[in-house]
This record gives structure tokens, sequence and C-alpha cells, in this order.
């Protein structure tokens, strides 16, 4: 089979999603090898198993169930959101429950439409084809996915010049389920063809604590409620980063000796990150520095990115979004600010630095 796309059965054996290096570096670099691994033990197997996000859940549950007693298939869905929400569990989940098989792929890896077409034409009755990062797919192989989506047939072209042929091929009814952390830059005739269209956002506390308690049960940790409260609550709202303290959490504790995590242990492992009561970690205090530094003068993306040496996408979409929902930066239409509140989370007195008569953020 091409190499931009991998299968397997719908109920449940190891999932093998290409990932590429990008913003789902944040804490680590993007899941891959044994982090990989580490994720599928943890991915929920049933809708049930899936904590939160309820309207979305139950939006795909009704579109599942209306389009198995009709034998049909159901709509494409697009999942949008942060890294690390939930978007690849839920492909995978819909093909559980469609009790077809799941082929994953990722925007950048189809870079020709014969990669495409190759992945196309194996599809059966019903599978479920994830792309992940889907607004990276070349322009060029989105016009094929336009036919695919619509009317389950692509024509390819053969050769190049005086001998170019079409082949047109008709391909099974399948679901496309795509996943994106920018869905903004998916043009309006794409978007469009997705009838359903589901936008994941980051998790309160107590989902988190019952993601984290169900992660403990399945890696056989134990953990107090308070510990499990502890790090839900540095954990960015994100699923995929309270995994991933949980799992330095149950090394520390292993290393002690202990019988259970506690907060104490929680705070430790978690310091030994770099990351703080806020869930802040070293890029975050690198961004509030630099507004600090300019505590009055708003900061543009495109200066505040080349200050701590990140993409702006990536500042813009992996750190912001934690920073402006703990109230410590502000956007506004000439650039960043920081706040009283940020400027307290990194130990400066904003007193101290405001030129005199200049009223706080
Ligand atoms: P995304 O595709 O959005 O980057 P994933 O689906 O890969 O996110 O999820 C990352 C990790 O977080 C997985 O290990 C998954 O098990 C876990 N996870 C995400 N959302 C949930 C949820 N709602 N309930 C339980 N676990 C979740």
């Amino acid at each position: 089979m091409s190499d931009a796309g991998r299968s397997e059965a719908g109920s449940g054996s190891v999932f093998h999603g290409l990932r590429t290096e990008g913003l789902e570096a944040l804490l680590g670099s993007a899941p891959a090898g044994a982090e990989l691994e580490f994720e599928n033990t943890l991915r929920p197997q049933r809708f049930d198993e899936f904590v939160g996000q309820r309207q979305t859940l139950e939006n795909l549950r009704v579109a599942i169930s209306a389009a198995k007693a009709r034998k049909d298939t159901p709509d494409h869905v697009l999942l949008s959101g942060p890294p690390g929400l939930g978007k690849t569990s839920l492909a995978k989940l819909i093909a559980i429950e469609l009790g077809t098989t799941l082929h994953s792929t990722t925007g950048p890896a189809l870079e020709r439409a014969r990669d495409l077409v190759g992945i196309l034409t194996q599809l059966k009755r019903g599978d479920v084809l994830f792309i992940d990062e889907i607004h990276r797919v070349p322009a060029a192989v989105e016009e094929y996915l336009y036919s695919a989506m619509e009317d389950y047939a692509v024509d390819l072209t053969l050769d190049q010049g005086p001998n170019a042929r079409v082949l047109p091929l008709k391909l099974e009814r399948f679901v496309l389920v795509g996943a994106t952390t920018r869905e903004g830059l998916l043009s309006a005739p794409f978007r469009g063809r997705f009838g359903l269209l589901e936008r994941l956002s980051p998790y309160p506390t107590e989902d988190l604590i019952a993601i984290l308690e169900r992660s403990a049960r399945i890696l056989a940790v134990a953990i107090s409620p308070s510990a499990a409260r502890t790090v839900a609550e540095r954990s960015r709202g994100t699923p995929r980063i309270a995994n991933r303290f949980l799992r330095r959490v149950r090394d520390l504790v292993q290393v002690c000796g202990a019988a259970r995590a506690e907060p104490a242990h929680a705070i430790e492992a978690l310091r030994r990150m770099g990351v703080d009561e806020f869930g802040l970690e070293d890029t975050d205090r690198r961004i509030l520095a630099v507004l600090a530094r300019n505590l009055t003068r708003p900061v543009g993306l495109k200066t505040l990115a080349a200050a701590i040496g990140e993409a702006e996408d990536t500042v813009e979409e992996v750190f912001e979004p934690h920073l402006l929902r703990c109230g410590f930066l502000e956007r506004t239409s000439r650039g960043r600010l920081i706040t009283a509140e940020g400027c307290a989370a990194i130990g400066v007195d904003a007193a101290s630095l405001r030129p005199e008569g200049e009223s706080a953020t």
C-alpha cells in the first residue's frame, strides 16, 4: 500500500497514525514510538469511555445510529481544535461504532493525487478515512477529495502530455474524518463538503480528573483524588498533557517506593518538567517575560515569536490559548499585553516596572 496511509481494524488493533513534527511537540516531542504506544493503551475504546465534549459525542452518536438504521454511511466529519483533545480518538471510535476499518493518514503525507487515490481505492463500504492535519492537504490533492467526498468517484489522470488518459474510478461509500488545528485555513468549498463540523474545546478540570482516573486504572497506578486534581489543574485543559504528566508522576511514585501518588509527588514530578502551579512551562514564562519587559507597549505576534525563537503559528495556537484562558495575556488590535495576574505568575512586580501615571492592564 501507499506510504501515505495505514489501515487497521476498527475493533481495536494498535493504531499507526502517521504524524509529523509540529504543534504537537508541546511539552515534549510529537507522539511517536513509545509515546504513541502509551497513548494507544489509553485511547477510549467505546463512546462511553470518551470523557466530556458531550455535544460533539451526542451529534456523532445520532449521525451514526441514523446512518446505521438507513443502512447508509454517516456524513463526513470535520473535527477541529487544539492538539491532544481527542480528535484521533474520536475518528477511531467512529470506525469502532460503525464496525468498519479505520485508514489513517495526514495532510502532508498526501503529496500527490496518486497517494490519495491509492488509499481511496482500498476503502471498503463504510470504512473511515482519517486525515489528520487536513488543512495541510496540497491544493491539487484537495480537488480529488471533492469528487471523492461528493460522488464517491475520482478521475485519475495517467501519463502526461499527448499520452495523458483519464481513468474514471468508482469508490465505495466511505466516511472522511478530517482533523485540524487550523479550521480557518480550510477553503469554504472544502469545509462545505463536511456534513458534521465539530469543534473540540479544552476540558474542564473535572473532566480531566475523570480521564486521569481512567488512565490510572489502566496503568495500575494508585493516585489520590487530590493528586489527580493537582495534575488536572496543570494540564492546560488537554487530555494528552494530563496523561503525559501522569506517566511522570507514576515514575516518581515508583522510584520513591510510595503506595500511591499524593499531591506532593504530582507537584515534584511536574516541577522536574518545568511545569508550575498554573501549568505554565518554560516557553510560556519566556513569552510572559518578553511582554513584561514591554509592559504597556503591545507586542506584535512576529516580534514575540522572534524574541522567544518559536514559529508564529506555535505561539498563537499552542501557547497563547492557555495564557489567555488563565487571564495572563491580553490580545489587542495592536498586539499582546501582559496582565497584572500574568506579572504575578512569573513573579514580576508590575507596579515597579510601570512608568509613573500609567494604569494597570
Ligand atoms: P488529537 O488527535 O486531538 O491530537 P488524541 O485523540 O490523539 O488527540 O488524544 C490524545 C490522548 O488523550 C490519547 O491518549 C487519548 O486517549 C486521550 N484522550 C483525548 N481525549 C480524551 C477523552 N475525551 N477521554 C479520554 N481520553 C482522551
